[in-house]
């Protein structure tokens, strides 16, 4: 029997997250991580045949991660990002050049009108029929966002009159990058509350991590929660929670050992929560009923080594196509400080890969360099030193249809328990800062339900100029 103040089951960065935030308020913490390594799906490792380090896979931060870049500022890593000033995005689709998305001077949301207007692919008429579409989600309120849920971003553009052309060259692109999923299977409601920020907002830039993604927080974060007296055990499973009446009191692990804590901070997907739970607890309270109805967006990410500097290129997506497997791209030549113009290192990520017949690691790496030399004709003559496949069960839950209805709050009917992760409903959509605002979200409720309140979580971005005028008074 072991007794703490808090129990943390989990450590990705919600977990890690919550774990420093409550020792920074003087709490005793146990973070207990099944895997034998912190940092869940932002994990990193050494690749054993090049000695590089590794992220399971290529992430982006954005400038907007206010509580994610407040952690990392805590953890005195925030330096090690590297934000790209110059350009949002590169969008390749030969025949046609590459085209660069800016961020412009213009207010939110014409700040990227200029790029998307010398667009060759999409003419004056195209772009003029997102009208009707950029006003719903200026005018958005939390109503017609829940209404919206059901509908497929698909069905929505259609029948805003989104024309054909900008749907499949610009939508399925942004689909498939930023919400992980295909348009016909994306929540309408999902897609425009990103999109409200990404129009809003009108001084996003694009960071990527200077050094393995997850040596930006995991060793830090392991630090903090020790020297508060905390510890973060890793191959540790939760076998389940113990609730005594409706009062969570503790965890029993699957050696046995019982944990006793005042709270418990369940910071794991969903499917895991609901096997967490004794017997009968997902029937009786809501909050709980639809765990097991989540389903993964899962990816292959693909890692390949070249005997020299391919370009000046760091990132790009391919743009949507039928057959495309991969579609961003990112040189670590070009974002690493370890490996900095000694030879590139290209990061693809195929993003919802069920969509795929199987395919072996030999075919994934053929065809990866295949999409590579589209923006990169280099690659075709450059020697491939070393290749890695990861395959990922789940980036992250898809936000299906349905699914924006499913995010519960962190505050649960049980008392002393309160959940964190990058689905829960965070107003954010699925990503690194939806868990770490959940974290936070999950600090400050223990804080206040152990007597302790704290204002730990950072307010959403504020979107300006004519979405903030056309919006005023609608969105929280
Ligand atoms: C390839 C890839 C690319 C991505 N790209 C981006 C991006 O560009 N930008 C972005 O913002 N996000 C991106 N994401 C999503 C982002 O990584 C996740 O949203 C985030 O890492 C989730 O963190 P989390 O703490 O909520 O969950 P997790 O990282 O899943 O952490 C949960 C932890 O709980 C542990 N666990 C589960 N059950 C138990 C148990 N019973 N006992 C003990 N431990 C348990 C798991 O092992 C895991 O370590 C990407 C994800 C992937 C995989």
């Amino acid at each position: 029997m072991e007794n703490v103040d808090v129990a943390i089951v989990g450590a990705g960065i919600a977990g890690l997250a919550c774990g420093v935030a409550l020792s920074d308020a003087g709490f005793r913490v146990l973070v207990l991580e099944a895997a034998d390594t912190p940092g869940g799906r932002a994990r990193s490792w050494t690749d054993a045949t090049t000695g590089d380090r590794v992220d399971i896979g290529p992430h982006i931060l954005l400038s907007e991660y206010r509580n994610m870049l407040a952690w990392l500022e805590r953890l005195g890593t925030a330096s090690q990002v590297r934000w790209q000033r110059e350009r949002f995005l590169t969008l390749v689709d030969p025949p046609h050049a590459p085209v660069a998305v800016r961020v412009g001077r213009l207010p939110p949301p014409l700040h990227m009108l200029p790029s998307m207007l010398a667009i060759p692919q999409l003419s004056l008429r195209d772009t003029l029929s997102n009208a009707r579409l950029m006003w719903r989600i200026a005018r958005l309120t939390p109503q017609a966002l829940q209404a919206l849920d059901g509908t497929t971003a698909e069905a929505l553009l259609r029948a805003d009159g989104v024309s054909p052309r900008y749907v499949d060259w610009f939508w399925r692109t942004a689909a498939m990058t930023v919400m992980n999923v295909p348009l016909n299977a994306c929540s309408a409601a999902a897609l425009l509350q990103l999109f409200r920020y990404l129009m809003g907002v009108g001084s996003y830039r694009v960071g990527f991590a200077r050094v393995g993604l997850g040596d930006l927080y995991v060793p830090q974060a392991v630090r903090a929660i020790e020297a508060a007296g905390g510890r973060v055990r890793t191959s540790t499973q939760a076998a389940s929670l113990r609730i005594d009446g409706d009062r969570a009191t503790g965890l029993r692990l699957h050696d046995g050992t019982e944990i006793r804590a005042r709270a418990c901070v369940a910071a794991v997907p969903p499917a895991e929560l609901a096997d967490l739970l004794p017997p009968g607890c997902e029937a009786s309270h809501p909050p709980f009923a639809r765990l097991r109805d989540f389903a993964p967006s899962p990816y292959v990410s693909t890692y390949l080594w070249f005997d020299r500097v391919l370009g000046p290129a760091r990132f790009w997506s391919n743009v949507w196509a039928p057959d495309r497997l991969n579609y961003d791209f990112y040189d670590l030549a070009h974002i690493r400080d370890d490996l900095v113009d000694r030879r590139s290192v290209i990061a693809a990520n195929i993003i919802y890969s069920d969509r795929l017949p199987p395919l072996d690691d030999a075919a994934i790496i053929e065809a990866t360099r295949r999409e590579l030399c589209l923006h990169v004709p280099e690659a075709a003559h450059a020697r491939l030193v070393h290749a890695a496949v990861h395959r990922i069960p789940m980036a992250i839950p898809a936000p299906f249809p349905g699914s924006e209805a499913m995010r519960p709050v962190a505050v649960t009917p049980i008392d002393g328990l309160v959940l964190a992760g990058d689905w829960l409903q965070t107003g954010l959509p699925v990503s690194m800062e939806s868990a770490a605002r959940a974290a936070a979200l999950a600090a400050e409720a223990v804080c206040t339900s152990l007597g302790r309140p704290r204002t730990i979580v950072k307010p959403l971005p504020r979107v300006e100029g004519l979405f903030a005028l056309a919006g005023r008074g609608r969105m929280p």
